[in-house]
């Protein structure tokens, strides 16, 4: 048993869904199940309407493009009569429809950015029966159960495995094609598992199926020892071990999703990753492996935010202060991203997600006196050398720098 992942770059035009088919059906005609999410930035577009609506604000023309988006493609892969017309036709007057399901934003917010992966994953399907491929459409909500945390809904493993094994029969035939990102609550709403999620939904599959491995098909030639968009002279890794993959998606390597290689570990299930534009690249295998002497592997993580919390009396910071912190941060469910304490001050690093870090700021305050500055990036280097160590540690703007025997990190002002 084979999982595929197609993310939203691959279908993002009518050759990008071509493109996709044609690795399908050079691949398996069985024993084979595709997961794929919105295509292009679809679910950027879904998030302004549900932010619009919810702002009260006018939101037709982005409803308008979506609709026309989606119409170009279908125009281009099939006939004017093809029934996949209708199919969309109901997915948005759904769609609108949901909107106004409840006045929790995070409930319909679920409901409406769903809608992305549902039409990418139709159209594949239709597409792949018109070239003669055995596909079955399945709705992942079906078959991910997850608590009812909107937009970070959290799997119900034995439920989803007890649900996903079902499919092997329909596997055995078919080529199985269906969405990343989604899952469905114990009442039978739709839930979302964080953005860029699809990864993480491969992963689930491929743990409940005890899969023989998973490819994730991305715009890159595989994992790269930095951003290529950053570093266009990044090199491209042909295996790396899974706890090395794990920590460069923690610090925020954004090629793969951080919670997709926990469920593949620990059943010792490979992760490929290829490039879809050119299939016959090796691309990389993140597996159980020992790799000696990997180079120096960078990872940016922008939108950061330093907070510092100093007593406001002589005394100095306790463990009871300390622990208080602690409990704040996860009552609100914030992650640390890196953190350092004085005498008189505890200062850490968390992604600004504003709602959340406005909350916890004030909740700091009735103890510290705190500040905050916005707009920081979190440079890590794992495996660094004394060059890339002394360049990183000088670079213009660092306002925090920690370093362990293997790994950098500093703060920095501006990028
Ligand atoms: P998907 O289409 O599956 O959503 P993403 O766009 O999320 O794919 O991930 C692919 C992107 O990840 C690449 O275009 C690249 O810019 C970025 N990226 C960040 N870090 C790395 C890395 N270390 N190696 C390869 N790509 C990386
Ligand atoms: N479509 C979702 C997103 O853009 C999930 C994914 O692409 O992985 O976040
Ligand atoms: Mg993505």
């Amino acid at each position: 048993m084979k999982v595929f992942k197609f993310g939203g770059a691959s279908v993002k035009n009518a050759t990008g869904v071509q493109n996709v088919a044609s690795i399908i059906q050079s691949a398996y005609k069985n024993n084979l199940l595709v997961v794929v999410s919105a295509m292009g930035k679809t679910t950027d577009l879904l998030e302004k309407i549900v932010t619009l609506h919810h702002c009260k604000q006018a939101y037709e023309k982005e409803l308008r493009e979506l609709k026309a988006y989606h119409a170009q493609i279908t125009a281009a892969l099939f006939h004017n009569k093809h029934g996949v017309a209708n199919e969309i036709e109901k997915i948005m007057a759904e769609l609108s429809a949901a909107l106004t399901l409840s006045d929790d934003v995070d409930l319909v917010y679920d409901q409406v950015v769903s809608t992305g992966e549902i039409l990418s994953t139709l159209i594949l399907h239709h597409y792949l029966i018109d070239q003669g491929v055995s596909s079955r459409w399945i709705d992942a909500r079906q078959f991910i159960a997850t608590d009812n945390s909107f937009r970070e809904g959290k799997v119900d493993w034995q439920k989803s495995s007890d649900q996903i094994q079902q499919l092997i029969p329909v596997l055995e035939t078919n080529v199985v094609v269906t969405q990343g990102f989604i899952g469905q609550s114990p009442e039978g709403l739709t839930t979302t598992l964080g953005r860029e999620g699809s990864d993480y939904s491969a992963a689930i599959f491929a743990s409940c199926l005890h899969a023989s491995d998973v490819t994730i098909w991305k715009d890159v030639p595989g994992v790269m020892s930095a951003d290529p968009r950053r570093f266009p002279q990044a090199l491209v890794f042909d295996e790396l071990p899974f706890r090395e993959a794990a920590e460069m998606t923690y610090y925020g390597a954004s090629v793969i999703h951080p919670k997709t290689i926990k469920p593949l570990a620990n059943r010792n299930i490979p992760l490929l990753v290829k490039n879809f534009d050119d299939p016959s690249l090796p691309g990389t295998i993140i597996h159980e492996c020992k790799v000696d002497n990997l180079p120096p592997l960078i990872v940016f993580k922008e939108n950061q935010c330093l907070i510092s919390c100093k007593v406001t009396d002589y005394t100095f910071i306790s463990e009871q202060q300390l622990s208080n912190i602690f409990i704040t941060l996860s009552e609100l469910d914030i992650k640390i991203n890196v953190m350092q304490n004085s005498a008189i001050s505890f200062s850490f690093c968390t992604d600004f997600r504003e709602s959340k870090v406005m909350k916890l700021i004030n909740r700091l305050q009735q103890n510290f006196e705190v500040y905050y500055n916005l707009g920081l990036t979190l440079i890590t280097i794992k495996n660094y050398d004394a060059a890339v160590f002394d360049a990183y540690r000088k670079k213009e703007g660092v306002i925090l720098e920690q370093s362990s025997r293997s790994t950098l990190q500093v703060l920095v002002k501006k990028f």
